[in-house]
């Protein structure tokens, strides 16, 4: 039996310059890994570097052009529109662009907002659902039913498990978030939506990353979005969890 190919998407918590999004994109490329993470605008918990936003459009125009599909978190509606003249601006190709809605986006008008636009502007470009920071399964299934209201193609939309904040479970690792592989496999199965998982966020911390990478693997998981810098260490966001590109290609190897 053929088995199916994994979703594999890699690369920084932010784009934060152009030297930076392209090394990795070059870095990526090397690899043979198409999809490449790179936030233009970043929800932040307390006040602090909240993303290049605009300014950062050339840069990932420039990646589409070398044929990486770049995904980015958006956090209105109004940024589906912005992103998209701004690669054709920028004369990159359009086709190569995936969104995300993030955890802390629960407004069900941001989210039917911005599944709207999409629906609106593109055939091609596929919409990741993260689910929301609280355990709650309905919660999670109801952010699908509000994005597929808008007439947004099941066939476009991908989730992703980025683990629950705490408070109710033991958490010896010292994880960031925390898993529910039962709740994951569930959502998957009631959905019939492919389910990545994003280790970066769930581990926090590079040893944490490898640890649920292998523990994910015991379910049945269609593949992963995991934090990657070419210089983590001077990362302006999430420096702890992302993986250099030596240890990227290590965890490669257990995916
Ligand atoms: C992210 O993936 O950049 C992010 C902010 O994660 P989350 O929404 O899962 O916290
Ligand atoms: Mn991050």
């Amino acid at each position: 039996m053929k088995t199916k190919q994994k979703i594999i998407i890699a690369g920084p918590c932010a784009a934060e310059s152009e030297d930076q999004v392209i090394k990795c994109a070059l870095e990526l490329k090397k690899r043979n890994i198409k999809i490449m993470r790179a936030s233009l605008w970043k929800p932040r918990t307390k006040p602090g570097f909240e993303g290049v936003g605009l300014e950062g459009l050339p840069w990932i125009a420039k990646a589409t052009k070398m044929g990486i599909t770049m995904a980015t978190e958006i956090l209105f509606p109004e940024q589906v529109d912005q992103i998209l003249e701004g690669v054709v601006k920028n004369k990159g190709n359009p086709k190569n662009l995936l969104f995300w809605l993030g955890s802390r986006n629960q407004n069900h008008k941001t989210q039917k907002g911005i599944a709207n636009r999409l629906h609106k502007v593109s055939k091609d470009i596929k919409l990741m659902i993260k689910n929301q920071p609280w355990r709650d399964e309905a919660h999670w299934l109801g952010i699908v039913d509000h994005v597929t209201s808008t007439g947004l193609e099941l066939n476009r939309i991908i989730l992703c498990h980025r683990g629950f904040s705490n408070g109710w479970s033991a958490n010896p690792l010292g994880l960031r978030n925390i898993p529910d592989w039962e709740m994951a496999m569930e959502v998957k199965a009631k959905s019939s939506l492919p389910m990545i998982i994003d280790p970066s966020h769930i581990g926090g911390t590079v040893e944490n990353v490898f640890l649920i990478t292998k523990e994910s693997k015991q379910h049945n998981f269609d593949g992963l979005m995991v934090e990657v810098h070419p210089t983590p260490k001077k990362a302006k966001t999430d420096a702890k969890q992302q993986l250099t590109v030596n240890q990227l290609d290590k965890l490669l190897k257990i995916v």
